[in-house]
């Protein structure tokens, strides 16, 4: 539980009464407010103690800790949730989706698999969806094996990788091939903690520790911490899934609402080891999705099962108080010219995506027009006021198109004919055509607007 400013505004200097102002802002009060909102760093107060420093700097740490899997550009951010249903805010980091090769799999397997992790990838409303890791496995028991499984992973996929392994030698070792990537090793026990810790000197690599269940995971992260390690995931060696809701859960309630630091890490699962029949994998892969692992590793991919997968993940980490919607702007699709069809619609994402790859399909050269509504479908964005003749024409005056066009002929969709009258009316200039209806509820949506527009 974040600390409130009220109650850091006590352990400023003086009780909170200096008032220096050499923080910039005019009262300690103030700089409580904002440094309990994240909006200013504790040293910009020149007079806090260390002690008080640490104390705050550790109050005011992210219950759940954000790690960082991979360098550079492909690194995977998860981890920094703060809260425990999607509803209450937002989900932030979406689960990274692993895929697991093992080391005694035929040489076209591991191929195959390091091949559908780069080309599976689906454009999905504006945003490109794909999985993430690569999860290498020692299972072969011959090292040289897993040194060849990481070197080729390694040159044929810059993404981040996990290590696994239960030979803690062949597991540092693999490290030592691909620190520079910052991997997640796997599994670190009560067993080979005081090892791996003593291998990983400078190397940087997230730790996924796993326990026995929850509780065992509390001592490692306590013993990690005092040794300066926090880049960590948990796995609390969930076997089934009734296990795993109720362990993700209790370390996510724990995190979050009892402010229990020990377990304040982003979580693994294994999907993978939990169960050999695929589709079940799959659905333990969408709980775990919704239910609040932070890395995912499936025993392999193809389109039918990732997609489903990836498109669940967006819609549970999009935020739901912000509806998904596309720029103000004239959106050219199939290089259209002067005397080219002037469409608008509103900038709710999938009523632009739809009516835009039905365009696209059909070849036509168009000018479409999207209007900014706050990311409301066009029948919603109409009841709201926010669709009619009064803000419709002010935007067609200023975004630009009649600039871009010999006519002045602008096809309304039919789901608001009625606003027809009125629009011309504010459009003195333009002929309003009314559309065919609205491009998800009519096929062949763009034969029959190029109908009535040529009227
Ligand atoms: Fe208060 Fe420190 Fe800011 Fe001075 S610099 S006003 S003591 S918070």
């Amino acid at each position: 539980m974040a600390i409130k400013g009220t109650e850091i505004v006590k352990r400023l200097p003086e009780g909170g009464k200096k008032n220096c102002r050499e923080c910039g802002l005019p009262t300690c009060f103030a700089f409580a407010m904002k440094l309990a909102s994240g909006g200013i760093a504790i040293k910009k107060c020149p007079y806090i103690s260390p002690e008080v420093s640490s104390e705050l700097e550790d109050a005011l740490a992210p219950p759940i800790r954000p790690v960082t899997i991979g360098m550079g550009a492909n690194a995977l951010v998860v981890g920094d949730e703060t809260v425990l249903y999607r509803h209450e805010k937002t989900f932030v980091h979406q689960p990274g989706i692993a895929v697991l090769i093992a080391d005694d799999e035929p040489v076209e397997a591991v191929d195959g698999k390091i091949r559908k992790l780069q080309e599976l990838q689906f454009s999905w409303v504006g945003k490109t969806l794909k999985a993430d890791l690569l999860a290498l496995q020692y299972k072969s028991g011959d090292p040289a094996k897993y040194t060849v499984l990481v070197n080729k992973a390694l040159s044929a996929a810059d993404c981040p990788l996990m290590l696994i392994s239960e030979d803690t030698d062949a597991l540092l070792n693999a490290h030592g091939l691909c620190a520079g990537r910052k991997p997640i090793l796997y599994p670190v026990t009560a067993q080979n903690l005081e090892k791996v810790i003593g291998a990983l000197k400078e190397k940087p690599a997230v730790l996924a520790i796993k326990g026995a269940g929850v509780e065992s995971l509390v001592q490692l992260t306590h013993q990690l911490k005092e040794a300066g390690i926090e880049d960590v995931l948990l796995d609390p060696g969930s076997k089934d899934l009734q296990s795993a809701v109720r362990d993700q859960t209790l370390v996510r309630r724990a995190a979050l609402k009892q402010g229990f630091r020990a377990l304040g890490y982003p979580t693994v699962a294994f999907p993978c080891f939990m169960d050999a029949d695929k589709r079940r994998e799959m659905l333990l892969a969408s709980m775990f999705i919704t239910r609040y692992a932070a890395v995912i590793v499936l025993s392999d991919i193809d389109e039918h099962t990732l997609l489903p997968l990836l498109v669940q993940r967006m819609n549970i980490y999009t935020d739901p108080r912000m509806p998904m919607s596309m720029e103000e702007k004239v959106y050219p699709i199939n290089n259209p010219d002067a005397a080219s069809p002037v469409l608008i619609t509103t900038n709710w994402a999938l009523t632009y995506f739809i009516v835009a790859s039905e365009v696209e399909a059909s070849k036509v050269p168009v000018w479409l027009c999207v209007k900014e509504t706050g990311g409301l479908g066009v029948l919603t964005a109409w009841a709201a006021g926010k669709f009619g003749g009064e803000s419709v024409a002010p935007f067609i005056k200023k975004c630009g198109v009649e600039g871009m066009v010999n006519h002045r002929r602008l096809v309304i969709p039919g789901k608001v004919a009625r606003i027809r009258n009125e629009l011309a009316e504010a459009l003195p200039d333009w002929q309003i055509v009314v559309g065919p209806g609205d491009a998800n509820e009519i096929p062949g949506y763009l034969p029959a607007l190029v109908k009535s527009w040529k009227g």
